[in-house]
């Protein structure tokens, strides 16, 4: 068992964080009020090769492999975790255009995603509901040479600056739940789709809105996979963006603990510094240590993945407990710095609200926990 990294990932991970501090960190906050992922941000981002940089060469990405990739979205994340929404994004849908749209399709779009040209989102959940994903209702109905799209998407991230969205609809009846569902590349920029935005606690920079689609017409070859497959093709793509989704919770945590260190060594109370107090040194020490156990789940999954072997078990152990482990975390650090810490003046405040949103996007944590239990059970 090896748990060092190579001295390219080293170099990597030292080049990411250093974009992250110096052009990332400093707009945080602002970034928040202007409610946008910056363009200009994102093609930096693409120069350096930070999105989807495990696609292969050809594609446009720089084939350094799942683990490395969750080394940049954590590093990306340390700086500014909504903008490592652009590499999440970028990674989970890269994946799927890869393995599922027509060689053709991939060589168009995947090139663009990992230079930073263009936002792309996913579109699954409905007013209906999200869990239940398999009773999705929106239509996809077969037309001369495509499909036309009539119903609503909502609750998905960068609904209204994504350049395109990997759609989810029924293609099948109704009753057929996941045997019905087909997957399509949508282009914002075309009649008969219209957006929303929320006002939503968090993560204001990536905003979530609805999609409602008005006899859009989708070509076939747009369509990803074969049709009605799209749940037990498309969505396999998920279990590596859980980990990675993992890692950019975590790295949250992780600055929250490095300042809080800091901070309780300076901060004097009762003529001593506070760090002089077990009751406040203990609760960072235990939550270090499920800081520690969290990552190197999310690492272990990515592993698993760069070796082919089975990870959706601990994909959905690291969506359902890093996110709240990083929330939970973020709060301790946030008491830790007393009423500075309730301040805008101070991250806590924004970091807590963006962090909470991964409790809930991408499934929830009892979702996820019936995806470990139904995974333990068929072992047995
Ligand atoms: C920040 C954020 C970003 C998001 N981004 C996207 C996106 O880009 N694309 C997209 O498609 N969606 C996105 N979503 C939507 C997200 O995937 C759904 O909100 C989520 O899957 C839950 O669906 P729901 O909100 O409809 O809750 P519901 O399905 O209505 O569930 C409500 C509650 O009941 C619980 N529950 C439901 N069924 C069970 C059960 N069988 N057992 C136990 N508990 C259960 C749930 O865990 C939840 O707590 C995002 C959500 C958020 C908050």
């Amino acid at each position: 068992m090896d748990f060092g990294l190579s001295e390219e990932q080293e170099a990597i991970v030292e080049n990411t964080r250093q974009f992250a501090r110096e052009r990332l960190a400093p707009g945080y906050a602002e970034r928040e009020k202007s409610g946008v992922l910056p363009r200009n941000l994102a093609l930096e981002m693409g120069s350096l090769g930070l999105i989807a940089p495990e696609m292969s060469e050809d594609l446009g990405g720089s084939d350094v492999g799942y683990l490395t990739s969750g080394l940049i979205a954590e590093a990306i994340a340390e700086g500014d975790f909504n903008i490592s929404y652009i590499q999440l994004l970028g990674s989970l849908n890269s994946q799927i255009l890869d393995r599922y749209a027509s060689a053709e399709l991939a060589q168009h779009w995947i090139p663009r995603i990992c230079r930073g040209e263009i936002y792309i989102g996913v579109a699954l959940t409905e007013p209906s509901g999200g869990s239940d994903a398999a009773n999705l209702q929106l239509r996809a109905d077969k037309t001369d040479g495509g499909y036309l799209l009539n119903g609503e998407k909502t609750s998905i991230s960068l609904a209204d600056q994504a350049d395109i969205i990997i759609t989810f609809a029924r293609t099948g009846d109704q009753d057929s739940r996941a045997g019905g569902v087909s997957a399509f590349l949508v282009e914002t920029d075309k009649d008969g789709i219209q957006t929303t935005r929320f006002d939503d606690l968090g993560e204001k920079a990536v905003g979530r809105g609805s999609l409602f689609f008005d006899n859009y017409f989708v070509s076939d070859d747009k369509r990803l996979g074969e049709e009605n497959k799209a749940f037990s093709q498309v969505m396999e793509g998920f279990d590596f963006s859980r980990a990675l989704i993992g890692l950019q919770c975590l790295a949250v945590a992780r600055i929250s603990m490095d300042e809080t260190w800091d901070y309780i060594q300076q901060r004097e109370a009762f003529g001593k510094p506070i760090s002089n107090n077990q009751g406040v040194t203990f609760p960072l020490a235990e939550l270090e240590t499920q800081y520690e156990a969290a990552r190197l789940l999310c690492l272990k999954t990515l592993w698993l993945k760069d070796n082919n072997k089975p990870h959706t078990k601990e994909a959905a152990m690291c969506k359902w407990w890093a996110p709240k482990l990083s929330y939970d975390i973020t709060h301790q650090c946030l008491l830790l710095h007393g009423h500075g810490g309730y301040s805008k003046d101070l991250p806590f405040e924004q970091r807590l609200r963006d962090v909470l949103g991964l409790q809930i996007g991408d499934g929830t944590a009892q979702i996820m926990k019936m995806i470990i239990a139904r995974q333990q059970m068929r072992r047995k």
